[in-house]
């Protein structure tokens, strides 16, 4: 298995079967040596910065009713907000004044959103801090509305592709939303001209390891600039309440082996990771990541944005608390930086 390892450090990409024997090794000493062939990778190319960005959630108003997600169209407990363009710039200030030079907008699928007030929000954010990058993670819309977004300065845009199998799809999301279009987001998102970003849950209800196998052959062959990805936890008020949460340990060795599939990805260790497992964010990034998303939105609408239970919101995943981050990453050896952290080519 040592063996498989080398060949992925080395050419990058493996068969659907070596990645599925790989995915189910439990040998200590083989996933000790993935993961440290990961950093080596990860040091290559970034050094041992860590990028943060300051995750700004807009709106938890959502039309979609994904099954597994805490703000789903039908969760009628879930208390409803959303931030307007004054909101989200004061999130930028601060978020500017603690040293974070990426904003990522995310939320739910939200019609108050039109193109119009997007365009407004992202070019005012880019003129207020032209040294800043915006991310945008707003679900899907028509390839016409993300180049309009595109033109007006935003600069990547996250979109997990949730899982690559069209079955396994059918089982996370209602029919109308489909594996088809999700992939033509992605595409059109990445022919425009974003830092596209896709990625998936770990553990998702009825998910297999060949099918994780399949959203990392995706991955290898989209070759996206950015990979999230997180445990899958159980929402109460979805209907994948009694599921069981994905586990920490292999959602750390899929975030080392892409890494080694793609050097020079931006792969975050994320809040759900961070949420799942003490000190988890902290493994991510020993693991291979090197970015991190402390919270920027309004304390009063943190605990709204509830896409699962037990989500991490106010220990030193907040965006005031980036000392406390900073130090427990300097302890692990790492190194927070102030840039906007964009995707390098490593040649
Ligand atoms: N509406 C946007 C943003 C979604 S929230 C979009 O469609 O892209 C960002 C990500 O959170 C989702 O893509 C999903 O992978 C993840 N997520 C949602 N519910 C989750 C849960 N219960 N556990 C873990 N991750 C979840």
């Amino acid at each position: 298995m040592k063996k498989t390892v080398d060949k992925l450090f080395n050419e990058g990409i493996l068969s659907k079967q070596e990645l599925i024997s790989l995915l189910e090794c439990n040998d200590d000493v083989v996933n000790e040596f993935l993961r440290e062939c990961a950093v080596k990778k990860r040091k290559e190319v970034y050094s041992n910065h860590v990028y943060i960005r300051g995750l700004i959630e807009i709106s938890n108003i959502c039309k979609n009713d994904c099954f597994y997600c805490g703000i789903r169209k039908s969760n009628k407990n879930c208390s409803r907000y959303r931030l307007n363009k004054s909101d989200i710039l004061s999130c930028c200030e601060t978020g500017y004044k603690l040293g974070f030079r990426t904003f990522v907008l995310q939320g739910g699928e939200d019609g108050y959103y039109t193109d119009e007030i997007l365009i407004d929000i992202i070019s005012s954010i880019k003129k207020e801090y032209p040294d800043c990058a915006v991310t945008l993670s707003l679900g899907e819309r028509t390839k016409e509305s993300y180049k309009k977004l595109y033109d007006a300065g935003a600069d990547r845009y996250l979109l997990r592709h949730e899982t690559a199998n069209n079955e396994h799809y059918s089982k996370l999301h209602p029919a109308e939303l489909t594996l088809r279009n999700r992939m033509e987001c992605l595409r059109n998102l990445k022919e425009i001209g974003f830092q596209t970003g896709c990625g998936f849950m770990v553990g998702s209800p009825f998910q297999t390891i060949e099918n994780i196998a399949d959203d990392l052959l995706f991955i290898a062959e989209f070759k996206p600039h950015m990979v999230g990805i997180g445990p899958f936890i159980p929402h109460i008020d979805t209907p994948f309440k009694n599921e069981p949460a994905g586990d920490a340990e292999l959602t750390c060795k899929i975030l080392s082996i892409i890494r080694l599939m793609l050097p020079d990805v931006l792969l975050p260790a994320t809040t759900a990771l961070g949420s799942v497992e003490k000190e988890g964010r902290e493994k991510g990034i020993l693991c291979g990541a090197n970015v991190v998303m402390p919270n920027l939105s309004p304390k009063n609408v943190r605990d709204k944005y509830m896409l699962y239970n037990n989500k991490l919101s106010s220990g030193a995943e907040a965006a005031e608390s980036l000392n406390m981050l900073k130090e427990s990453v300097k302890k692990i050896g790492y190194e927070v930086v102030v840039s906007r952290g964009d995707f390098k080519t490593k040649n």
